[in-house]
């Protein structure tokens, strides 16, 4: 396929939601796979619900998500002289007319129609009136008074609507603006989309949008309508069903490609594959195995990608990740070699980079400020457990290099000289150093607290 250009055409009213989010990943897919071109275009003719905040916000998902845009955003607001053009060359050739009828006027026709049996349709009255333009006057297409239109979805596959189902349909309103079905019909057409990924709540716009193309004499692109995303319980998602905006993932220390890989996921397969990176993405996703029934998210499902993809990354990466998340805790750690060492600590044991980043915690606080679980405390500063730490403090005082390896030689050798077992000894120590019975790999985390600081945490329980 040459010259594949798609688009995003999300609308500023709100923020971007999953189900956004993944009509944006495959549109952007579907131009990187065949090295083609992705625009974005925001639809903001709602101006009483359209805000400057959600366009930003919109962007700034995009980019966190990494799905990058080809030319500068489009908005619609800026583009009323493509759409009056649009239109007047419709009308120039006749394929549109003025029409003066009130919009009662048009209600009660479609009721009669209605009365009838037949579906509720305008009945065409200022077809042949040859009207002009004038105070309250729409403009609308003529329709063909008989056939068929026919398409190919890339996701639903053969749909053929009848044109005696539709009615001429207004492009303008009386207003002057634009209806949605003309904008965006002139603006993928000026911008030379070839392919239209989009909800299937505008699957019964696409007919009407074939015919304006018709019209125009125009080449129609290809339309994919994606299925809705759903709860697990099979109705509409909503936040109950624990579907969150983007930047609220973002917030929470979700890792991007694993929101990614996981939207890809509903509604698109290759083979059993589960977890995809970008690369492995770009590299599959063709257009083809769309699945036309609706996908259900499943929240575990993206914690367990997410947990999956900071396990499998590299080191670097996820402390490069992890870093506003840890400069938000309020500590700074220096250098990058002890972000790693603490990525490489905790990384199995947290589930984002936000409940990462917290888990340093106590490693990074100074001896005198780790908060002690009472608990804990109680349990395993015992006289036989403050026996082991005011051994142990000779111990390390001792060990030279005070690294990893040597610390856990040490370690061992005072358990098997001490008699006991490792069961009794590290419990005490444990809670002295991390102030609670979790966290990682003892002799890591001794290592890295280096040796003046480990003897402080024990000289406090001793
Ligand atoms: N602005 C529309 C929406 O947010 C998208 C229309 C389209 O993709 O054609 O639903």
């Amino acid at each position: 396929m040459t010259d594949v250009v798609t688009r995003f055409a999300p609308s500023p009213t709100g923020y971007l939601h999953i189900g956004g989010a993944r009509t944006a990943i495959f549109s952007w897919l579907l131009a990187r796979h065949y090295g083609g071109r992705f625009y974005l275009r925001i639809e903001d003719t709602d101006l009483l619900r359209s805000k400057q905040e959600y366009t930003d916000s919109i962007l700034a998902s995009m980019r966190w998500l990494g799905l990058d845009w080809d030319n500068a955003p489009v908005y619609q607001t800026q583009r009323t002289d493509l759409y009056n053009s649009v239109v007047a060359r419709l009308l120039a050739d006749r394929h549109a007319y003025w029409c003066s009828c009130t919009p009662e006027k048009v209600e009660a026709m479609r009721k009669a129609a209605k009365q009838r049996g037949e579906k509720p349709r305008y009945n065409g009255q200022c077809r042949s009136r040859g009207i002009g333009p004038g105070q309250g006057r729409c403009v609308r297409l003529k329709l063909p008074l008989s056939g068929k239109i026919v398409f190919d979805d890339m996701v639903k596959g053969h749909i053929a609507v009848d044109v005696s189902e539709l009615d001429d349909m207004v492009l303008r309103r009386a207003d002057g603006m634009p209806t949605y079905n003309l904008a965006v019909v002139a603006d993928d057409y000026e911008m030379g989309i070839t392919h239209v990924i989009r909800g299937d709540d505008h699957v019964s716009n696409t007919p009407r949008q074939i015919l304006i193309y018709q019209a125009l004499g125009l080449s129609v692109p290809r339309f994919g309508h994606v299925p809705m995303i759903l709860g697990h319980d099979r109705q509409k998602l909503s936040k109950r069903h624990g579907a969150r905006a983007v930047i609220e993932y973002r917030r929470d220390g979700l890792l991007p490609a694993a929101l990614v890989s996981c939207l890809a996921r509903l509604g698109w397969s290759h083979g059993n594959q589960e977890l995809f990176s970008l690369e492995e993405l770009v590299r599959h996703f063709d257009g083809t195995n769309l699945n036309q029934a609706a996908a259900a998210f499943d929240p575990a499902k993206l914690e367990w990608t997410n947990t999956r993809f900071m396990r499998d990354m590299p080191l670097e990466n996820l402390a490069a990740l992890v870093s506003p998340f840890v400069r938000e805790t309020g500590f700074s750690v220096q250098p990058k070699a002890r972000l790693v060492a603490l990525c490489a600590m905790f990384r199995e044991r947290a589930g984002n980079l936000l409940t990462l980043a917290e888990n340093f915690r106590p490693l990074l606080v100074p001896a005198a400020e780790l908060a002690v679980n009472k608990k804990d405390a109680a349990k395993h500063f015992t006289e036989a457990g403050k026996t082991h730490l005011r051994a142990l403090t000779g111990v390390f005082q001792a060990c030279d290099p005070f690294a990893a390896g040597k610390i856990e030689e040490a370690l061992n050798s005072y358990v098997a000289n001490s008699g006991q077992t490792f069961k009794q000894v590290a419990p005490p120590l444990r809670t002295a150093l991390m102030g609670f019975m979790g966290g990682a790999h003892l002799s890591d985390i001794i290592a890295f607290l280096g040796k003046e600081e480990t003897l402080a945490r024990l000289a406090r329980f001793i």
